[in-house]
């Protein structure tokens, strides 16, 4: 038995305190590293052109380089609709994907359009035209969204519109089923239950839990051959 294959056996099901989960890993990365706040829209458009598959600091980049074809103003949906499309492909060039991350993000735009009663959409950074409806009724709107799945869904509620819902992700179910607390056939609702009920209903909490099992899971948690030893959650293996 391999040293990663002891630690995982000797999973103690009693300790399911997920609050302690996160501070183990907020002690040991650190709190994340400070940048300008975001409009809500772009907020949404990094969640729509994947910032969390990104290390930390790529998107930032991309943002500047669409920002730029604005002279470094802030975006807005108005402007990204009008920009050629061979203008934004060329902006999102480093990004994995390039050209269907732009499909979705001018389907996301029709929306907000639409959500507007208008043809286009409009100069609406905060996303005004989301806010009237309810987080259960807007979440089954933009699962309708040609592109938009539960995931980048519920991320755009929680980093866009600062709601308090958990979006999981395959990193959250390899960091919970190696822990023992799910099968591996556990589903996507079942691994956002698990985080509803051991955290506080707070969006920073949410947001910041998603990062940290993301960083752990990246760094230690590999598919094959993670690195037990060296990860901030050996302590809820022993
Ligand atoms: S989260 Fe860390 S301690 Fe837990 S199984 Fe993965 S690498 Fe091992």
């Amino acid at each position: 038995m391999s040293p990663q294959e002891f630690y995982i056996r000797k999973t103690a099901p009693a300790r399911r305190d997920l609050v302690a989960y996160n501070a183990a890993m907020l002690k040991h990365f650190g709190p994340p590293p400070r940048r300008p706040a975001l409009s809500a829209f772009e907020a949404a458009l990094e969640v729509l052109l994947g910032q969390e598959a990104l290390p930390e600091g790529r998107m930032e980049k991309i943002l500047r380089r669409l920002r730029d074809l604005r002279g470094g103003a802030p975006l807005t949906p108005a402007f990204i609709w009008r920009l050629p499309r061979a203008s934004l492909e060329e902006a999102i060039r480093p990004l994995a994907f390039f050209q269907a991350k732009v499909g979705r993000l001018h389907n996301f735009l029709a929306f907000l359009a639409r959500k507007a009663g208008e043809d286009e959409p409009l100069e609406d950074a905060d996303l005004t035209c989301l806010r009237d409806s309810g987080q259960g009724e807007l979440r089954e709107e933009l699962l309708k969204i040609r592109g938009i799945g539960r995931e980048s869904a519920d991320l755009i509620l929680l980093h866009a519109l600062g709601l308090p819902v958990f979006a999981a992700d395959v990193r959250a179910w390899r960091l919970l089923h190696r822990h023992g607390f799910v099968g591996e056939e556990a589903g996507y609702e079942e691994i956002c239950d698990i985080f509803i009920r051991a955290l506080p209903e707070e969006t920073p909490v949410y947001a910041e839990c998603r990062r940290l099992i993301a960083r752990t899971v990246r760094t230690y948690c590999h598919k094959r051959n993670p690195d037990c030893p060296a990860c901030p959650l050996r302590e809820f293996l022993e």
